[in-house]
């Protein structure tokens, strides 16, 4: 720290904070650098099942990115995150099933590191950090962020002030409300037009064995859906818990544990909104209270075989005797038709069907639907240049900047941050 505060502070500890700090650090020693976050350890993807992927475009929003620029960093996060690289099998298999019905499936890098395993990935990534003598403040909320003349800096939990050349503000996608408070006080213009909207689907692993030969298969159906963040071996669907409503998530824990044999995965549909209606956080708002008023405060789950009959699941639905398991995430045994758009709904059907063509059992009667799995990407900022500045001396990265969708992108646009910063743009 320095007479007039630190170098760079970084708000958020996640994926998108530490790649800022790791770069910084590695080619300017000498940089003060603190990082705060309002929780104890980096939550988000990195705690929650660590599946990394290391091949554009996954993870990167494509306004943000060059596969380029993607692939020139993607081996510096590699350096730093350390991955073991996932075999894949039988995917010409696979592909050519996908080809004919319109579908792309894609051939990319993987590793997962597994729930029971994340601690100590962060662990090392912090006591790394801290060797460096990068400074934490962890459970402290940063309520501001300014960039005036006398410096800029943040303001933690409206009282303490702590000065900064360099503010890099990467509070991920729950930080949503306050980027956007942020953004409105520097006066930074920005869009949030893009929602993710859809299911997360549960099932046996004799199911869905492709994921015995690729661990998390990216498919890409039409009409903008795709499968996003499959878990397997010992794997659960969980809740995602917001101030006024619950989501639907996923994950799974490491080879290690003993394997439960059940698969999840979400379907996910992009919307791109258009006037009037253009915030894909208040869509989802909506779509999240309306999906947790109907389930009487939780999320909703019905069985494949009731959706195709049109009927909702009741509790017996999920009765062992009936059918084949029970849902790991038990909420509440209703009807998706009541709560999902329709025109949502039928583009995912129609992707599942196809995907039931390309792993025969995915729409057995027992596969559970929950819902809603929603995506609020981005509160995308109106950045000043290359870097992810948006004022003279603020930078803003990550999920909650709208830069990434993912781990290794959230790291990379903490490195192009990073540059900016290095190269005095
Ligand atoms: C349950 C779950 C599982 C996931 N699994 C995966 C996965 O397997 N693979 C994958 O690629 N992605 C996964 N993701 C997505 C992944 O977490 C994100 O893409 C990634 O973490 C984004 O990185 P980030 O640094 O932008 O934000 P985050 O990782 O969300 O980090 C932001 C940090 O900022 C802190 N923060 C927020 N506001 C403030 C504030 N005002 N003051 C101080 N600190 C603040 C938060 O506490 C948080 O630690 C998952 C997400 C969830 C929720």
């Amino acid at each position: 720290m320095t007479a007039s505060g630190y170098d760079i502070i970084i708000v958020g500890t996640g994926p998108a904070g530490l790649g800022a700090a790791f770069h910084l650090t590695e080619l300017s020693p000498s940089l003060s650098v603190l990082l705060i976050d309002r929780e104890k350890i980096s939550s988000g993807g990195l705690l929650n099942d660590c599946k990394q992927n290391y091949t554009y475009p996954i993870g990167f929003s494509a306004d943000n990115w060059t596969r380029e620029e993607a692939e020139r960093l993607l081996p510096l996060v590699e350096s730093s995150l350390q991955p073991i690289i996932k075999e894949k099998q039988n995917l010409a298999v696979y592909q050519r099933r996908a080809e004919r019905l319109g579908v792309d499936l894609l051939d990319v890098r993987q590793a997962h590191v597994g729930t029971d395993r994340s601690r100590a990935l962060i662990h090392r990534l912090q006591t790394g950090l801290e060797s460096r003598g990068v400074q934490f403040m962890l459970e402290r909320e940063v309520t501001d962020v300014f960039d005036e003349a006398a410096g800029p800096g943040v303001v933690i939990a409206g009282t303490e002030t702590v000065r900064g050349r360099k503010p890099i503000v990467a509070p991920g996608r729950k930080g949503f409300s306050f980027l956007q408070q942020v953004m409105e006080k520097l006066g930074i213009a920005y869009v949030d037009n893009v929602v993710d909207v859809g299911i997360r689907i549960e099932t046996t692993l004799n199911n869905y064995p492709i994921v015995n030969d690729y661990y998390d298969p990216k498919f890409l159906f039409p009409d903008r859906v795709r499968t996003f963040c499959t878990n397997s071996g010992h794997a659960r669907v969980v809740l995602e818990r917001y101030h006024e409503f619950s989501l639907i998530n996923g994950h799974a824990l490491s080879t290690a544990q003993t394997a439960n044999n059940l698969v999840n995965f979400a379907m996910l549909n992009t919307i791109g909104l258009k006037d009037p209606v253009r915030s894909g956080q208040q869509m989802a708002v909506y779509l999240g209270r309306l999906a947790n008023e109907i389930g009487g405060g939780k999320p909703l789950m019905q069985r494949v075989g009731d959706f195709r009959m049109g009927r909702r699941s009741t509790a017996e639905s999920f009765n062992e005797d009936l059918y084949a398991f029970p849902p790991s995430c038990p909420v509440t045994a209703g009807d998706l038709g009541l709560a999902v758009p329709a025109r949502i709904m039928r583009h995912i059907w129609a992707a599942l069907k196809k995907l039931d063509t390309i792993v025969p059992g995915v729409l057995h009667p027992s596969t559970i639907m929950y819902y809603p799995e929603i995506k609020m990407y981005a509160n995308k900022p109106s950045f000043v240049d290359r870097h992810f500045r948006v004022s003279c001396n603020v930078y803003m990265v990550g999920d909650g900047a709208g830069t990434s969708r993912g781990i290794t992108g959230a790291w990379a646009s903490g490195i192009r941050a990073a540059e900016g910063i290095l190269s005095g743009d």
